[in-house]
């Protein structure tokens, strides 16, 4: 289940999403914001980008990618605890995996 959330978080922002600098305030995980909506895929049961698409523009990932590790930045000079800290980590890390395996599935973009 974790790992389709961080499959679908990095689709989202993919598709022009941004990642919240607040976790979840139930469950701790990456809160997102699409198309003006904030929500958490774990919390609000949102299994694939469809149920949220409507339009929009696509994220590159290098984009993407770079906003995380400015999360991740802000996380590590936050004053946070450990426990919160690395349970954050985790979830960024994992969502720069899943972003590393779209864009080398998404190779053959017709934008160049
Ligand atoms: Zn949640």
């Amino acid at each position: 289940m974790e790992k389709d959330t961080n499959k679908l978080i990095a689709e989202i922002m993919r598709k022009g999403g941004t990642l919240l600098a607040e976790p979840c305030p139930k469950c701790g995980g990456l809160m997102v914001k699409y198309k003006g909506k904030t929500f958490c895929p774990k919390c609000d049961n949102i299994t694939s980008i469809e149920q949220i698409e409507s339009a929009g523009k696509d994220n590159d990932i290098a984009t993407i990618q770079r906003q995380i590790i400015t999360k991740i930045k802000e996380l590590l000079a936050s004053k946070e605890s450990d426990l919160f800290v690395s349970k954050s980590l985790l979830y960024y890390t994992k969502t720069l995996v899943e972003l590393k395996k779209l864009s080398s599935e998404n190779n053959e973009d017709s934008n160049t």
